[in-house]
């Protein structure tokens, strides 16, 4: 999820992964462009907008989750230790991680089972919901990833040891990653913000949609948990990018 997952751009790329659990398959959205697109040519209609669209749009929810330097996770998970890949993410080359750590916030309350995301960055960084700052009583700050800078901190606890994050937790901005093509077919750039209109009995719109272009990104809006959650967002849900 995700975040899952996330902008090969500001990542530090490892090139020694080790063998992946699971493989990517085709997204179901991937699909439905390719059947929509197909359907409209047979007829020999017009193509409405969406089939239009140089890529299929993947609305994923990312659970929370932390990026690590490669220092962290020797740290807290032994000399040497790589991160294995459990599930690979919508974003290629990005992946959720076998392992998981414990969070200790502020006044030593604890999220277990915190996932990470690989594969391993430049900086520490932790990616909650505000539903979890309310839960270790912390008041979250809304930042773009990556800029964490005046943020607080929190301890890690691993199998091997802890690490100290003196800054970096973080609830990360709503955002949709895409490619030049993309932005523009739906007529932005990034640094524009765009709103995330999804259907469904209790579907909602979610304005301030961060967007972020780069050559390397596939068409992905990412929400947290509790967006998610708000619309009761299902795999089959309709969802638009409006400018
Ligand atoms: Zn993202």
């Amino acid at each position: 999820m995700s975040e899952v997952g996330e902008r090969r751009s500001e990542v530090g790329q490892t090139s020694d992964l080790r063998p992946p659990t699971s493989y990517p398959t085709l997204h179901r959205a991937v699909v439905e462009h390719m059947v929509r697109q197909a359907v409209y040519q047979r007829l020999g209609k017009p193509l409405p907008k969406p089939a239009v669209a140089p890529n299929p749009l993947v609305v994923n929810v990312s659970a929370r989750h932390c990026h690590l330097t490669s220092e962290a996770v020797e740290t807290l998970f032994g000399r040497g230790h790589q991160l294995t890949a459990h599930k690979w993410l919508y974003q290629d080359g990005q992946f959720a991680a076998k392992e998981t750590l414990t969070l200790i916030g502020p006044r030593s309350r604890v999220i277990s089972n915190l996932r990470i995301l690989g594969p391993c960055r430049s900086l520490n960084q932790v990616e909650l919901a505000y539903t979890d700052g309310i839960a270790l009583g912390f008041d979250l700050p809304l930042r773009l990833s990556g800029n964490i800078k005046g943020t607080l901190g929190c301890m890690l606890m691993g199998p091997a040891g802890f690490f100290e994050m003196n800054e970096g937790v973080i609830r990360a901005l709503r955002h949709v990653h895409m490619s030049p093509d993309d932005a523009v077919f739906y007529g932005v750039e990034g640094g524009e913000k765009m709103r995330l209109k999804i259907g469904g009995p209790c579907g909602l719109t979610l304005d301030k949609l961060l967007v972020r272009v780069d050559k390397n990104f596939k068409l992905e809006v990412h929400i947290d948990t509790d967006e998610g959650n708000a619309c009761n967002l299902q795999p089959d849900t309709a969802c638009e990018l409006i400018k």
